[in-house]
């Protein structure tokens, strides 16, 4: 009798044994899925007329048309309307407004986690890309953290020890030519980078790799910059994507702000088309990837640049600046990619990050 009721009990619990004893079940693991890439591009001073300029200037379909999400953003500091590079800078790379001139820092001087750190923490691998020095207000605030922009030896000093993993810029005096004789360049070696290693770019992910491939900035376009800017891009990609981490690049247009300040349209605009080339070389990274969000947008406006019309001729553009310092137009944000859809509409600057870290986390 007991053993009867035992059976039955058995039978009540598992009720499918009898029939399916010996085939053993297939367990679904759930693969956590990678956060996406982050691709910052930054044209510096790039308002919607700068933008617009690819369409009339370039001899291709710009590679701007290939975005469907867009939105717009406020890029006026903690204590001016209208932003310099360095608390535009910041505030993209912190999520914090903050006065002209601080970099990695907030209105009270205290020191804010830039993108870089925050997703160095989050197993993120990181890039830098500019055609200024490493050290101008922009790259600075995806790394530094100083009082004023100007002090870029002080920045210099501080790149060595960051998060960043790969970086292409100009810059090297500050890394050379120094008051204090500090070799900086050594130092980089010391905290594992590969020094200007461009023998034949056979990366290893297990190694950091610096550019520092010219004095001060790069040269402009019209000078004979070349191909830098897409070809480190495609460099920085190649490197990134050989880890299984993801990984965050911050890609910086810096001359394009410097044409609009010169009111050089032809600066401004052979600029303009080469970042259009670079959009177009991480638009294929990233579609084929499939999990990688592209961010394009710019700092602030620089010149009141725009495209009228030639003396009344409609048939004829006119690029025109109406300043040789920055305007506080709102500034076009492009996004494509996973959580692309969260760049439509009007925010501030600062609310990017908030958005990047929203996707990342
Ligand atoms: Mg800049
Ligand atoms: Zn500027």
């Amino acid at each position: 009798m007991k053993k009867l009721i035992y059976f039955i009990v058995m039978l009540l619990i598992f009720p499918f044994a009898s029939c399916n004893i010996s085939k053993p079940e297939k367990v679904k693991i759930a693969k956590k899925k990678r956060q996406p890439n982050v691709i910052l591009m930054i044209g510096d001073g790039m308002g919607l007329s700068e933008v617009s300029s690819t369409f009339y200037y370039g001899n291709r379909k710009p590679n701007f048309s290939r975005f469907k999400e867009i939105g717009l953003n406020n890029t006026s500091s903690a204590d001016k309307k209208i932003t310099d590079s360095a608390a535009s800078g910041t505030a993209l790379a912190t999520g914090k407004k903050t006065y002209n001139g601080a970099i990695g820092l907030d209105a009270d001087s205290l020191i804010v986690p830039n993108l870089v750190e925050v997703l160095s923490n989050l197993e993120y691998n990181t890039a830098i890309i500019a055609t200024s020095s490493i050290t101008h207000a922009t790259p600075a605030s995806f790394f530094a953290h100083v009082k004023q922009r100007k002090m870029e030896y002080d920045i210099a000093e501080q790149l060595p020890k960051t998060e960043v993993d790969f970086f292409a810029a100009g810059g090297l005096k500050y890394f050379t030519n120094r008051d204090d004789g500090k070799d900086i360049l050594k130092s980089l070696v010391e905290n594992g980078f590969a020094l200007n290693d461009t023998i034949n770019y056979h990366f290893d992910i297990s190694k950091k790799y610096a550019y520092i491939l010219a004095e001060d900035a790069l040269p402009s376009m019209l000078d004979g910059r070349g191909e830098f800017l897409s070809e480190y891009t495609q460099h920085a990609l190649n490197y990134l994507s050989m880890s299984d981490k993801p990984f965050f690049v911050m890609i910086e247009a810096s001359q394009i702000d410097w044409g609009g300040h010169a009111k050089n349209a032809d600066y401004l605009i052979s600029e303009m088309l080469d970042f259009d080339k670079t959009i177009g070389t991480v638009m294929d990274f990233a579609e084929q990837d499939a999990n990688t969000l592209v961010i394009v947008l710019a700092d602030h406006e620089t010149g009141g640049f725009t495209l009228a019309t030639d003396n009344g001729d409609y048939g004829k553009i006119k690029p025109t600046f109406c300043t040789g310092g920055h305007s506080t137009t709102l500034i076009p944000v492009f996004a494509f990619g996973p959580g692309a859809d969260n760049f439509k509409g009007i925010y501030e600057n600062t609310n990017i990050f908030d958005k990047i870290i929203q996707i990342t986390e």
